[in-house]
């Protein structure tokens, strides 16, 4: 099934709505083949304070790779996850994947650093989240400073009394939230003091158009300004070039992450971040 369809799904015409449900199921059966066999992995993308220069946190995002060695990026499957129920299980094997990988460390003696997961808008919805974090981060003896939850903007704004009073709870038992893919979501400014949040993301295509697009850098540096009087961090996603860089710096932006700072990478590789004196990129110029 899976070589017939691979054929179908890359056919641009006449795409037929039988073969593309097919698909799909067949997928999401893969995929819940794939939790049980373990095929889902992390890897981590590193965020560096522009103000110290240092390696201030990971964030796990997650990876497969099947039996036949086809490498899937979220974007494939996290969709799939969520419309056949499978969401719930993926965030929870993600998230104990995460924990599992900072107790690793501390026994390996590697200076550890927070690790940011992403949560999607429906782990809010059913069961008990806050309980299965708890539970999680008990169960591996990791205290709730080392955790951050990403949840992106437009699962706030859909949301619900439920998901605040959660984040409430997760964040009185000192776990930080960051808000994900900030400026896409359809946000209004009166949301912003309501929610109960310690860092904005903002988008990468907010960062990808700083230079480009004059309009673009008013608004990162107005964003910039009001999460900061608020109290909130800031962090810019997708920073790719040299002179974005410079101007986020600029603009007051504490935190960044991007493909110029380093692309995310396998444990192994994070371990060697995390051990090195200097924690920035070596020899990068831009944070030295
Ligand atoms: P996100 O949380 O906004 O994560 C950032 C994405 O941007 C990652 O893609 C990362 O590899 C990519 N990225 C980072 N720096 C750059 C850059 O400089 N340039 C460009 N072009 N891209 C950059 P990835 O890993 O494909 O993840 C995509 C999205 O999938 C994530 O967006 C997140 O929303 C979701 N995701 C990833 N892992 C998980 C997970 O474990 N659970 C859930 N629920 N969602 C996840
Ligand atoms: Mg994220
Ligand atoms: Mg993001
Ligand atoms: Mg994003």
């Amino acid at each position: 099934l899976a070589k017939a369809d691979g054929r179908n799904c890359s056919r641009v015409f006449e795409p037929s709505l039988g073969r593309e449900i097919e698909a799909r199921l067949g997928m999401s059966n893969k995929l819940r083949r794939a939790l049980a066999d373990n095929e889902l992995y992390l890897v981590y993308q590193p965020q560096y304070s522009l103000v110290t220069h240092e390696l201030t946190g990971l964030e796990a995002l997650v990876r497969w790779r099947d039996g036949q060695g086809r490498l899937f990026m979220p974007g494939d499957f996290i969709p799939i996850a969520e419309q056949h129920g499978l969401i719930g299980r993926l965030g929870e094997y993600v998230l104990d994947m995460a924990l599992a990988q900072l107790a690793a460390w501390r026994t390996q003696g590697v200076p550890l650093v927070a690790v940011s997961v992403n949560v999607a808008a429906q782990q809010f919805a059913s069961g008990d989240f806050v309980g299965f974090v708890l539970d999680a981060l008990r169960r591996h003896a990791i205290g709730p400073e080392w955790l951050e939850l990403e949840i992106t903007e437009s699962s706030l704004v859909q949301n619900t009394i439920r998901t605040v009073s959660q984040l409430q709870t997760l964040r009185l038992h000192g776990i930080r939230i960051a808000i994900d893919d900030f400026g896409t979501g359809y946000s209004s400014l009166s949301y912003l003091d309501t929610y109960e949040i310690d860092r904005l993301k903002i988008d990468r295509s907010f960062v990808s158009e700083l230079e480009t697009r004059s309009s673009r850098a008013g608004i990162v540096r107005g964003v910039i300004l009001l999460a900061k009087g608020l109290g909130y961090g800031v962090v810019a996603e997708g920073v790719e070039t040299p002179g974005q860089l410079a101007i986020l710096r600029e603009s007051g932006c504490g935190y960044a992450q991007g493909y110029l700072l380093s692309k995310p990478v396998m444990p192994e590789r994070a371990a060697e971040l995390l051990r090195s004196p200097e924690r920035p990129p070596h020899g990068d110029p831009i944070l030295t």
